[in-house]
């Protein structure tokens, strides 16, 4: 799981509802949906005839440069192009539209982490959050390892994300190793459209 610097959040969402109810939009919207009766299905708002999650999966494929947040899966397909909520929404209802809770992440990493969460998971956005400072690469395997001595703390983190991000899921071990042997040299090929950069960088 690479590092990624979150963007500012959108003003679209910052913006009052309305004169009526001048709270924030994400704030009204997660209100609305936590009074849903059935939460097994979001439809996103529209403001002024776009649907609310269009205009929102740019700025999400921008902060990774159209990567999944997780996997670092590259490129993303029509299927992976929905906007994943770290903590579940039907779980967190008012973070629903929560800036700081939306990510673009692949089809694979939105279904093996499905409606987990545990609050001891690591954030790739999250400001102390470095890949080093958890794990390693192990290039024989192409796993990803706990780094050894981690303090206890830390430790509880690195397992429970290792564990809920599936991060050596069996498909994603072999689509590693087919990534380091097709690019591992060639230096001068782009960087932005390689998958799993963390293993090259
Ligand atoms: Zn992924």
């Amino acid at each position: 799981m690479r590092k990624i610097i979150r963007k500012p959040c959108p003003t679209i969402l910052l913006e009052p509802y309305s004169r009526k109810n001048p709270k924030p939009r994400w704030i009204v919207y997660g209100e609305r949906y936590a009074q849903q009766a059935n939460r097994s299905y979001y439809k996103y708002p529209k403001i002024d005839k776009k649907k609310l999650s269009h205009l929102l999966l740019p700025i999400l494929m921008e902060q990774t440069d159209d990567h999944c947040s997780y996997c670092d899966g590259f490129p993303l397909m029509n299927a992976d192009t929905t906007i994943e909520h770290f903590k579940p929404k039907a779980k967190f209802p008012m973070d629903v539209c929560n800036w700081e809770n939306l990510y673009v992440a692949c089809a694979h990493c939105q279904s093996v982490k499905g409606e987990q969460f545990n609050e001891l998971l690591l954030r790739p956005d999250d400001i102390t959050y470095h890949f080093e400072a958890y794990f390693f690469y192990d290039y024989t395997e192409h796993k990803i390892k706990i780094l050894p001595n981690l303090p206890p703390h830390k430790l509880e983190k690195a397992k429970k994300t290792h564990e809920i991000l599936a991060f050596n899921h069996k498909a994603m071990v072999e689509s590693r190793r087919q990534s380091y042997e097709g690019f591992w040299d060639k230096p001068d090929y782009p960087s932005v459209l390689l998958k799993h950069r963390f293993i090259f960088e």
